[in-house]
């Protein structure tokens, strides 16, 4: 499992549940480069578009957690 961080918002890939379904990088192709490492950038947007995005992705590998939630 890995966590990306931006402002009070982390990212969690878990790459095991991976069905590389591409739904992250057609829709927001900034923050998702499969070729690069990391390959995941959430600074390249807002908070609530990572959100609505993860919430898209069909396999689970993504999630997210808030700061204050480990507080
Ligand atoms: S949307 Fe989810 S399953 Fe698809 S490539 Fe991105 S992380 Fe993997």
């Amino acid at each position: 499992m890995k966590e990306y961080e931006h402002q009070d918002l982390f990212v969690i890939w878990k790459p095991e549940l991976c069905e590389h379904a591409k739904v992250c990088w057609q829709t927001l192709p900034l923050v998702y480069r499969p070729k690069e490492r990391p390959w995941i950038r959430p600074e390249f947007a807002t908070k609530e578009e990572l959100i609505d995005q993860i919430n898209k992705c069909p396999s689970g590998a993504l999630s997210y957690r808030l700061k204050e939630d480990s507080q």
